[in-house]
């Protein structure tokens, strides 16, 4: 049976790595503070918030969440990101995901302070990485990939060996998790397929995804993915978070994989919850550093009368 990639370990780690990094940002004098907009009350977009804002207290980020009813207008979403571009204690702005219907995401995103966009989402941002040179890497395309490289190192393959040789198929297409995660594996010189709804709607997706030796799943769709629709010995990264409401009543996480079957087939393969959420949020919180630091580069030097 498969082996278990365990997303919290790994999150563990990178947190540990994360509090020394904080610390020598401020060390340097670094001013580092993420903040978050939502619009809107979204199930799925409150939770991650509220992950964030645990996290950032754990680690030493200030953070700062402004919320805007979703009867707001555009306008209104634009001028609140004017003033978070404008705010220099403010080095990270997260728009969450979704916007209410009625609101342009791509307006939305081109009026965030490209130098602040921990998620790349500014055209600016998204270009360089689809050009193979990312200022920000998207937090879940760089967890697919870091859990990966951890997962290769600690069974000993050689990560330059395994991705030239390996299919990589990413299932979705989306501009924040499955665009960014085919640039990363064009990135490490490995073959890549992407495959969306309409394949699934025309041949059925397991025509694509058996070719797979990794899997990267990213559609949004609980259970997805079938023991039919994977080869033996694939190496499997579930990205999907679905709520599902029990008998009871409690909701509870499900990924895109159905784990039961497809786990008895692979090689590895990240359970949900527990494998690439934790690490994401993490890295979400890297990329808030790395921004602030960019920051403090590119700002021109106080004047000292
Ligand atoms: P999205 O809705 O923006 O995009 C979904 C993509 O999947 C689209 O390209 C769509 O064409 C494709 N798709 C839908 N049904 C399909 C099917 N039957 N076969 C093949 N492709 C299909 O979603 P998103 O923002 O990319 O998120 C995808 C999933 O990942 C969601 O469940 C989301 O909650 C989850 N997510 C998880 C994390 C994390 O940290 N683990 C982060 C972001 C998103």
């Amino acid at each position: 049976s498969a082996e278990v990639i365990d997303g919290r370990a790994c999150a563990r780690r990178l947190k540990e790595q994360l509090v020394r990094d904080v610390s020598a940002a401020r060390a340097d004098g670094v001013g580092i503070g993420l903040a978050t907009l939502a619009v809107g009350d979204q199930y799925s977009a409150g939770a991650y918030e509220r992950r964030l804002r645990r996290l950032a207290a754990e680690v030493g980020v200030p953070y700062l969440h402004r919320s805007l009813p979703g009867t707001a207008s555009e306008a209104d979403v634009l001028a609140e990101l004017e003033v978070l571009g404008a705010d220099p204690s403010v080095t990270g702005i997260l728009v969450l995901r979704p916007l209410p219907p009625g609101i342009d995401e791509a307006r939305v995103f081109r009026a965030v302070d490209p130098l602040k966009d921990v998620e790349s989402v500014h055209p600016e941002n998204a270009g360089l990485l689809a050009l193979g040179v990312p200022r920000f890497v998207p937090s879940t395309a760089a967890s697919v990939f870091h859990l990966l490289d951890t997962w290769l190192d600690s069974v000993g393959e050689d990560r330059a060996a395994f991705y030239h040789r390996a299919n990589i198929v990413v299932v979705g297409r989306s501009n924040n998790v499955g665009k960014p995660a085919i640039s990363l594996g064009y990135e490490r010189q490995a073959t890549v397929q992407s495959v969306d709804e309409w394949a699934d709607r025309t041949t059925g997706i397991g025509r694509h995804t058996r070719w797979a030796d990794v899997l990267v799943v990213a559609a949004g769709k609980a259970g997805l993915i079938r023991a039919e629709h994977v080869s033996e010995g694939a190496v499997v990264i579930d990205v999907g978070i679905n709520p599902r409401t029990g008998a009871d009543g409690s909701v509870h996480m499900v990924g895109d994989v159905d784990f039961e079957s497809v786990a008895p087939r692979v090689r590895a393969i990240t359970p949900v919850p527990g494998g690439v959420g934790p690490v994401t949020d993490v890295w979400l919180l890297r990329n808030t550093v790395t921004a602030a630091r960019l920051v403090a580069g590119a700002r021109t030097p106080v004047e000292v009368p």
